[in-house]
């Protein structure tokens, strides 16, 4: 534990404090000022599109949106704008939610496709409507006023805007930081897992369009009472491909790198506008030309953006989440009664165009049994694997847990059963460390949301989420691994790594997809122990394995696939012999 005082957000605070004291020419206030504005709007682009992958161009609309509810309410309701902020902040929130409901099912090149759409009509529909003044806008909006004293200077109104940058920069880092940010951050290749854990991909995915529409709203309320007039201009599309440069050039993975990126950028923009015509000595807009030329060089250079290298130039270290000794124990699921039915495969088949699959295949699991799949390469395996956890829809059959169907579910709520699973294909965030994978999995057992992770209100919660994660870590013998990034993991530990997540689920029955293989003798061992250490507590395992030494030792049941077809279920010892699994599968090797 370190118990030092945070040097660096303090030296920060204080020069950002100071700034407006200091005798800098007034020019460079209101860049300042307008630095932190398009900070604002930046952040909202880090969760977006840099953790939650969603490219947004069209962010600057929703500025229009803010800053147009409290135009219109302070000069022709006489609304104070204290009170118009958080119409403003809804504004925005409803605004999202409408066009992120549209645009999040897009997927591919067509969500970024959507919001250039939307962020052009935007524009030309703020200059058509007689409301909100046209293209001329709407002027005499009134300045922020706190008990007589009006923000009306360049000086003043600097403390209201950064005050609201460091907040939300505060608040966005606490929410990446918590069990909702894992789960935004599983939106970028990990949706899949995500979802076989309970995240709703949809609702993390409307939870930051919310969060970057809101964000961007309050920087157009700020700028709505900064400038004290509005008109369209700044809610076009160039000003919302500046606010996405911003955010990339930044470094789209970091909070503070999105303040830092809309520093460089208007910076960048301001020198070159102000010294560059002069220095070529002439009037054409040769400085477009160099920002552009330089932005591409400063992406050729730092891919990640510039804050990853800042914060490595100064030789800030990535803190390691703290594992708390004391963290309460989480709750454990009742186990279903030892040797009673548990998972019923009925018939079920699944076709792919004109490839059965999966053929009309019926077994059972009973609880507190280990069950092997085996079969020969493309027997459908996986296929039933996913058909069993609601990946994949059934063309025909059911699958029924403990006497309930389950077939036609989707993934998430099929988890909440106590179904977890692995993927032979493992499906692991490379970037997240093994503790913060293995947490994913523990999703459904902790229940804080947005606001209780941006204030830091869900810390108990989080500490039992993470102890547990840290314990499966542990338990399945990674715990040297426990902050390294999942990306630096052998092959074999990946597989591991996913058993440790599907164990922090809790659950009642565990489906594990080629789990040894990659593995050493020895590993193979230690995996083989840990499974029949989960049957002895009860867990059952349904193990689909290439590794007969393997399998024949472990598993109370043996179910044979091939090309789709179950052709034997019953004890190991009786489908060794079998004909059919012979000729089919052991022939080759027996
Ligand atoms: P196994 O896991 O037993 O090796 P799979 O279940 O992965 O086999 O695949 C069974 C068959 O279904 C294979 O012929 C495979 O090519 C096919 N298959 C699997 N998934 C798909 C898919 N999404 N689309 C089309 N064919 C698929
Ligand atoms: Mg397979």
């Amino acid at each position: 534990m370190s118990n030092r005082l945070p040097i660096l957000p303090i030296i920060g605070l204080l020069v950002v404090a100071a700034f407006p004291l200091l005798p800098v020419p007034p020019f460079w206030l209101t860049l300042v000022n307008n630095i932190g504005l398009a900070s604002l709007v930046a952040i909202g682009l880090v969760l977006l599109t840099g953790v939650g992958g969603l490219t947004s161009f069209g962010q600057a609309a929703f500025c229009g949106f803010g800053a147009y509810t409290t135009a219109v309410l302070t000069t022709a309701y006489g609304v104070s704008p204290w009170l118009t902020l958080p119409l403003s902040l809804l504004m925005g929130a409803v605004m999202a939610l409408l066009l992120g409901f549209i645009t999040v099912r897009l997927s591919g090149h067509f969500l970024p496709l959507g919001t250039i759409a939307w962020g052009l009509a935007l524009y030309y529909l703020f200059g058509k409507i007689e409301i909100l003044g046209q293209y001329d806008g709407i002027t005499a909006i009134p300045p922020l006023s706190v008990a007589g004293y009006a923000f009306i200077s360049s000086q003043s109104i600097f403390y209201v805007i950064w005050g609201f940058v460091i907040l939300t920069a505060i608040g966005a880092t606490n929410l990446l930081d918590s069990r909702v940010g894992r789960a935004i951050r599983a939106l970028r290749g990990g949706a899949q897992a995500a979802e076989a854990f309970g995240v709703n991909i949809v609702r993390a995915k409307l939870t930051v369009f919310v969060f970057a529409g809101v964000l961007a709203a309050l920087s157009g309320w700020l700028y709505a009472h900064m400038q004290r007039s509005v008109n369209p201009t700044p809610f076009g599309l160039s000003m919302g491909i500046e606010y996405l440069l911003m955010a990339v050039v930044g470094g789209a993975g970091h909070v503070w790198g999105a303040v830092f990126g809309s520093a460089v950028l208007l910076v960048l923009k301001e020198v070159l506008q102000r010294f560059l015509p002069d220095l070529v000595g002439t009037t054409t807009n040769v400085e477009m030309v160099v920002f552009g030329i330089l932005l591409v060089v400063i992406l050729q250079v730092a891919r990640e953006g510039l804050w990853p290298l800042l914060t490595r130039w100064v030789g800030v270290k990535v803190r390691e989440r703290q594992i708390s000794k004391n963290a309460s124990a989480l709750d454990r699921r009742a186990l279903p009664q030892r040797g009673g039915p548990l998972l019923s495969v009925e018939t079920a088949r699944k076709e792919f165009g004109g490839l059965v699959a999966v053929n009309d295949v019926s077994f059972r699991v009973r609880a507190g049994e280990v069950v092997g799949l085996i079969g020969p390469n493309g027997a459908g395996k996986s296929t039933t694997f996913n058909l069993i956890t609601g990946l994949l829809g059934l063309t025909n059959g059911a699958v029924t847990y403990q006497g309930q169907a389950i077939s036609g579910l989707n993934p998430r709520d099929i988890a909440r059963f106590g179904i977890a699973r692995t993927f032979q294909h493992a499906k692991i965030l490379p970037d997240m460390s093994v503790l913060e994978n293995v947490a994913l999995g523990a999703h459904l057992r902790g229940s804080a949301g947005v606001v209780r992770s941006m204030l830091r209100l869900e810390r108990a919660e989080e500490a039992t989420l993470l102890a547990e994660a840290a314990r499966q870590v542990e338990r399945v013998g990674l715990g040297p691994l426990l902050h390294r990034p999942a990306g630096d993991l052998a092959l074999g530990q990946i597989r591991i790594l996913e058993i440790a997540r599907a164990l922090a689920a809790d659950p009642a029955l565990v489906l594990l997809d080629e789990p040894a293989a990659g593995l050493r003798h020895a590993e193979k061992q230690e995996l083989s122990a840990l499974l029949s250490k989960l049957r002895e507590e009860g867990v059952s395992v349904l193990l689909v394995e290439h590794d007969m030494g393997f399998v024949m030792g472990l598993v109370d049941q043996l179910v044979v696939l091939d090309f789709g077809t179950l052709i034997a279920d019953g004890k190991p010892q009786d489908v060794r012999n079998h004909p059919a699994v012979i000729a089919a599968y052991l022939g080759g090797s027996a």
